[in-house]
């Protein structure tokens, strides 16, 4: 009897829990699927800007306007503690992270550039021999998404749509563009230093369309450098800045004398249309570009949804010219306000408010400039790379008699010299080892963790679980180094770079808006592998096939 009942019980609690969950699901799809048909926005534009930190949302708002980064977080929705939840952190692995839900372990862009472990081959993220550049004479336009092995969320979106959404990514930086529109994108372009134009790949066409050849034809990266680079306001009135002559910290441009607004840069530039990366019209002309791309392309005109996904480089060129605590980097931020709140303006006059979800994010952050840090006592330093790599190759060879055991230090990593170990007949993991004994002698290294026991290093789990999802045993070294805090890796004393764990590098902002957002923040950790899902749920479409974020449900209307 006693059985019996209990039997009962659980049958009828069964039909409770399974009728809450569907009256759960009710409520939350109803506002999507209200009518006879889906309701989709008509676009979605991603844009990830290159090297913000997320207290950039704040550090200047004071001087940000009405329409711009003060829209976003006004009208949509902030997720404020959004953290990248792997190492290295740096561009083409941050724009796939975004853009798959996934992480370097599973989507295999281990970094900008990476070791083929097998060979001892570099790879560069999107570089692709087996493609011609389309729209210049250049080099520049061998690229493609084939070193991606997951699908992005713009390629679910084609899936989903049979292939009817249009799909396109823009940024300066190759990288930028071409892993976020995926490997089904209609196209992607970048900006090509040669001649000044966008340019694309054979992997989508084989020429360019009319309209970018138009645009091309403006000329407009040339109009912007001759207005010259001056400050929006006195210098002087940067307050969130170090003074502008500050050449202790900040890199200048070659050809000037001190790193100080304004910048001449129509006697500077003199045809090397890169340098346009380092200002903030790289930005504007990106945006530029982007408008040109929803008009001709009709982007959000189409009976199924759009997709535009557009990388802002320059605060990233800027960033590492100048450091976060530049009068350049300031005025680069406020500039870049400026231009968002006049392609917000052109997407409610194009496609409408309320048809459109924009969000916007960053690939990684920055650290200060180690020498202003300790100029205020605060912990800091360069580290060394090439001294200790030096000085652990002479340590090898001294034991091994072997010269280079170790290729080098990138992203953080130690690459083996495989092809020297094997003719050698050397014993990999006792070299593995000796490194490790090195590398923990070094004052600057906080941690050298052997990739293949990261789950036994008595480190942090927070490190733990970014150096296991970063580690991909194809492309990533065997062993990775954490610094201490406050230090990275540099080439120059001035500016700033990125790279490591820490919340100046891997907190990003995440600001939603539009169709399908209501208003409001959250406090709660969220991850960049949670952003692809999200955008996956808000357009009822399947998540990226290596994603293992979550959908942020607090931000859906
Ligand atoms: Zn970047
Ligand atoms: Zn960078």
């Amino acid at each position: 009897m006693k059985i019996k009942h209990l039997l009962l019980a659980v049958l009828l609690l069964g039909v409770i829990t399974v009728s809450a969950q569907t009256k759960r699901k009710k409520s939350t799809t109803t506002a999507v699927t209200a009518g006879s048909e889906l309701t989709r926005p008509k676009l979605v534009v991603g844009i990830v800007v290159d090297q913000m930190r997320w207290d950039y949302l704040y550090r200047y708002y004071d001087r940000y306007q009405s329409n711009g980064f003060k829209r976003l977080l006004n009208e949509g929705f902030s997720c404020e503690n959004t953290q990248i939840d792997y190492i290295p952190t740096v561009t083409a692995a941050g724009h796939t992270c975004i853009y798959t839900g996934s992480v370097p372990s599973i989507h295999g862009i281990a970094g900008n550039d990476f070791i083929i472990q097998a060979t001892g081959k570099s790879m560069y993220c999107a570089g692709d021999t087996t493609v011609k550049t389309v729209g210049s004479t250049s080099t520049a336009g061998e690229m493609s998404p084939r070193n991606l092995l997951t699908t992005t969320v713009t390629d679910e979106l084609k899936l989903a749509t049979n292939f009817r959404s249009k799909v396109i990514g823009i940024a300066l930086k190759d990288r930028g563009g071409i892993l976020p529109a995926g490997h089904a994108a209609n196209a992607a372009y970048w900006f090509d230093d040669k001649t000044g134009n966008w340019i694309t790949s054979t992997y989508y066409m084989n020429d360019l369309p009319q309209w970018v050849k138009d645009f091309n034809n403006q000329k407009l990266a040339e109009k912007y450098l001759k207005l010259d680079w001056d400050p929006l306001y006195p210098v002087n009135t940067y307050l969130q800045s170090s003074p502008d002559n500050s050449a202790r910290y900040e890199g200048k441009f070659k050809g000037t004398d001190s790193p100080t607004l304004p910048v001449k840069t129509s006697a500077l530039y003199k045809g090397h249309w890169g340098m346009i990366r380092s200002t903030p019209y790289g930005n504007t002309l990106t945006l530029d570009f982007a408008v040109s791309a929803i008009n001709n392309e009709q982007l959000g005109k189409h009976s199924v949804t759009d997709f535009l996904a557009v990388s802002l480089s320059s605060t990233d060129y800027v960033g590492h010219q100048f450091g976060v605590n530049a009068v350049e980097t300031e005025d680069t931020y406020l500039r870049l306000d400026r231009d968002l709140a006049k392609f917000f303006a052109f997407l409610d006059a194009k496609v409408g408010k309320g048809n459109y979800t924009v969000f916007l994010t960053a690939d990684h952050g920055a650290a200060h400039n180690p020498a202003f840090l300790t100029d205020h006592n605060i912990p800091a330093g360069q580290w060394n790379e090439k001294g200790v790599l030096a000085g652990l190759n002479t340590m090898l060879e001294n034991r091994y008699k072997v010269k280079r055991l170790v290729l080098g230090f990138g992203n953080y990593q130690v690459n083996l010299n495989y092809a020297a170990i094997n003719k050698e007949r050397l014993n990999a993991d006792a070299i593995k080892y000796d490194c490790i004994k090195y590398l923990q002698q070094q004052p600057d290294v906080a941690y050298a963790v052997d990739m293949q026991q990261v789950q036994t290093a008595s480190i942090p789990d927070e490190l733990r679980g970014r150096i296991i999802n970063g580690y991909n045993a194809e492309r990533s070294g065997v062993i990775q180094i954490i610094l201490k805090p406050g230090w990275f890796s540099g080439f120059s004393p001035t500016g700033t770079t990125h790279g490591t764990w820490n919340p100046y590098d891997a907190h990003i902002p995440l600001v939603f808006m539009g169709w399908g957002i209501k208003h409001g923040s959250l406090t709660r950790e969220t991850h960049m592998t949670d952003i692809a899902p999200t955008v996956a749920a808000l357009l009822h479409i399947q998540a990226p096939n290596g994603n293992i974020g979550k959908p942020i449900g607090e931000i859906f209307k």
